[in-house]
């Protein structure tokens, strides 16, 4: 290996770091982490608030807070049995005593003696006679020195105890900012901005959000992390946009519109029109198109997919259209092959499933050209995939693929024109950031004659009518989707901010005080609901986990009517078409995020029957129950999205979304999420869009340190 030339510095690999041997570099490795760089932004996902002391009289059950206790009786050791022992002692405080317990740790006996005055943290156990607390955190009082009064927690990385986490950041961060490196961490934010919106120093801000000493210094430290992160996240996509743009594409003749439209079964809407217009001047203007559609679900967005790709094919040329899953390509390939059969072109279908032999046969007329159309998911990029002449390609909710995915397929041709669809509703100030150097053409119309599906936020008291809903619904010939959150028990979800959670153990983000929520799994949930609750009905269940085939069969069995109640996770969240559907019911309505829940909703409603959506949640949080109240007042997505990003702010928001946010060179928004002075995170958008129109390639000097970062953290070779 080489030895890196620059003593320290950001880039010095994790691998350097003290204490950080071989498999732990792996470990940190393996979750993204490799340099100095990337530690010092792993920020804590919250802080166990252990200045938070209590007395023993006044906590709850269930409460997570801190006692200062004296010890009262020597630790007792029992071992129970080989390899485990429990370690006991008795604490007091002026107003009772605690019972605190340990496994595996004799050796506390020598540390917690007698008359020690100790901070112990963790949840508290309280029963009629008794306060307990088991395996808590612990720090001894000595002398005058302060205890800690925030310590915090790291989002998991598989094989890294929070303690060495947390000692490898502190080692991290003196390396980054060592003085004496070439390479060490400069302010990337130019000074007068600095000053403008009274935003901390970077060194400042990263030493105090990992190792705070009050709530003020972790809000000015996340203040001034969030505005770097959307600030650098625009500036990315700006960059990343840039060089996209200016690209000369082949130039195509308009084709007789009218072949297409008259083949179509209804007419076109006009904000349909407009983007077909867009479409059609891009396509025909010498550029290469880079355009995104956005359009509320149900807005009509393939139809204009299938325009653009009726231009392609009217010049001779091929087109591919990617879908994130197989469900949804097949669909896809349903609508689209009948109207260009009726135009002369050939459509074929490109998933895992599709047979060896089919296969075979579809790659080779890709080759001669005798295949127009193909229509796929990822499967669409392997190597073996080769085309005659490539004109067009179309990425159907693009931001459920990585940039180099939708890269990977573009470059299987030079020069073809490319176009992307996204059914998250995004407010316009937003979309030009997020989508970058993209065009922009939005479908804010549905098609005529669309019912409004009327939206019911219940608890859980309310199931024996639920259930009487449902059963009233398939009887007069409706059927039902069931959401649930998670799979199966224990699986892990992913929490508020992204994070891996165990869907045993929710503790939200930002709240001292951890709670529990049981949530519903997909596979017992519907176990329960055939054997117990609707014997007579046929419940299926469908989840990511699944092998595709079965997904399949699944879904082909709901289309066709044989499966009549279908419990799913968020699988069916995308663009999944079935007309004879009337009721949506969303169980832990509260963990979805609202453009997911609008997109949910939109499974239904999409026939002549009125439909329903019924939002499940006992959740108490006056957040969580403003969020279900727009959607319960609000049918417009863009509306929804706006509601959002009052609600919630961009940094949330765009996480949720999903945006181009992979393609943004590894900006995290997590702590933008955070922060509830959306002026603020605005002010961040506006001065990245001052900079870049200012120096768009930021190549002037007091741009050089944020391009170094962003270089860095894209992992781009300049
Ligand atoms: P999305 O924008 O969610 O991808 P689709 O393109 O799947 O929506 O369209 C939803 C449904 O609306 C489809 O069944 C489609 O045939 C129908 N549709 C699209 N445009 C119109 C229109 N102008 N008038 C009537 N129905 C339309
Ligand atoms: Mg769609």
């Amino acid at each position: 290996m080489r030895s890196n030339s620059l003593a320290g510095g950001m880039n010095t690999p994790v691998s350097k770091l003290y204490g950080i041997g071989e498999k732990r570099a792996q470990a940190l490795e393996k979750a993204g982490i490799m340099t100095a760089l990337d530690l010092v932004y792993h920020l804590p996902r919250g802080y166990e608030m252990r200045g938070n002391v209590k007395t023993v009289r006044e906590v709850e059950d269930g409460e997570v807070c801190s006692l200062m206790l004296t010890v009262a009786s020597t630790p007792h050791t029992a071992n129970v049995r080989r390899g485990m022992s429990i370690t006991k002692l008795v604490g007091v405080d002026e107003t009772g005593r605690c019972m605190i317990t340990f496994f595996n740790q004799p050796y506390l006996r020598e540390q917690l003696t007698t008359g020690k005055e100790v901070r112990f943290y963790g949840r508290i156990k309280r029963t009629l006679g008794s306060v307990s607390m088991t395996s808590p955190a612990y720090d001894i009082v000595s002398g005058n020195v302060p205890l800690r009064a925030f310590v915090p927690v790291y989002p998991l990385v598989e094989g890294i105890t929070q303690k060495l986490m947390a000692t490898a950041v502190r080692a991290a961060l003196e390396i980054v900012f060592d003085a004496n490196s070439k390479d060490a961490l400069t302010d990337v934010l130019p000074l007068e901005i600095k000053k403008k919106y009274n935003l901390c120093d970077i060194k400042y801000a990263l030493y105090s959000i990992h190792s705070p000493h009050d709530s003020d210094s972790i809000e000015r430290a996340r203040r001034r992390i969030a505005f770097e992160e959307i600030y650098r996240f625009a500036l990315t996509a700006g960059l990343v946009g840039k060089g996209e743009k200016s690209n000369s594409g082949r130039r195509f003749y308009p084709p007789r519109r009218e072949a297409f439209l008259n083949s179509l079964p209804f007419s076109l809407t006009c904000a349909q029109i407009r983007t077909i217009d867009e479409i059609e001047s891009d396509m025909t203007g010498g550029m290469q198109m880079n355009r995104i559609v956005t359009g509320d679900v149900g807005s009509g967005k393939t139809v204009c997919a299938a325009y653009a790709a009726f231009v392609a094919v009217q010049n001779g040329t091929q087109a591919a259209i990617m879908a994130p899953t197989e469900i949804l390509a097949r669909q896809h390939y349903l609508d689209l092959s009948p109207l260009f059969e009726k135009l002369g072109y050939k459509c074929a279908l490109l998933i895992g499933a599709t047979t060896a032999a089919a296969k075979k046969k579809i790659l080779s007329q890709l080759v001669t050209g005798e295949i127009n159309i193909i229509i796929g998911t990822h499967s669409l990029i392997e190597d073996t995939v080769l085309f005659d002449d490539l004109g067009l390609v179309i990425i159907d909710e693009q931001h459920r693929f990585g940039a180099a995915q939708r890269e990977k397929l573009a470059q299987k041709s030079g020069d073809c024109h490319i176009l992307a669809m996204s059914a998250t509703p995004i407010p316009r100030t937003l979309a030009l950031v997020l989508y970058g150097g993209l065009d922009i053409s939005s479908i804010d119309e549905l098609p005529p004659g669309r019912q409004v599906i009327s939206t019911f936020v219940v608890g859980e008291s309310y199931r024996e009518r639920l259930n009487g809903f449902i059963r009233k619904n398939v009887e007069e010939g409706g059927q039902v989707y069931i959401v649930c959150p998670a799979v199966e028990e224990q699986e892990e979800i992913e929490g508020e901010n992204g994070e891996k959670l165990s869907s045993l153990d929710i503790v939200p983000i930002g709240d001292d005080r951890g709670y529990e929520v049981k949530l519903k799994t997909a596979v017992d949930f519907a176990k329960e609901l055939s054997e117990k609750v609707f014997p007579e009905f046929t419940v299926g269940f469908i989840h990511g986990k699944m092998k595709s085939a079965q997904k399949e069969k699944v879904m082909a069995d709901f289309v066709a009517g044989k499966i009549q109640i279908l419990v799913s996770t968020t699988v069916i969240e995308v663009g999944v078409n079935v007309p004879t559907a009337t009721l949506m019911i969303v169980e832990n309505a509260e963990f979805f995020g609202l453009s997911q829940l609008h997109q949910l909703r939109g499974r239904v409603g999409r026939g002549s029957k009125k439909s329903y959506c019924i939002l499940v949640s006992d959740s108490h949080s006056e957040k969580a129950k403003a969020r279900l109240e727009v959607m319960r007042t609000t049918k417009n997505g863009y509306k929804i999205a706006e509601k959002d990003l009052e609600q919630r702010g961009p940094g949330d928001f765009i996480v949720q979304s999903g945006g181009r946010i992979r393609q943004s060179g590894g900006v995290d928004l997590k702590t933008a999420a955070l922060i509830s002075d959306t002026t603020l995170l605005y002010a961040a958008f506006d001065e990245a869009a001052n900079t870049l129109a200012s120096d768009p390639t930021l190549s002037g000097e007091k741009n050089a340190a944020m391009k170094k970062i962003i270089l860095l953290k894209s992992r781009i070779n300049a």
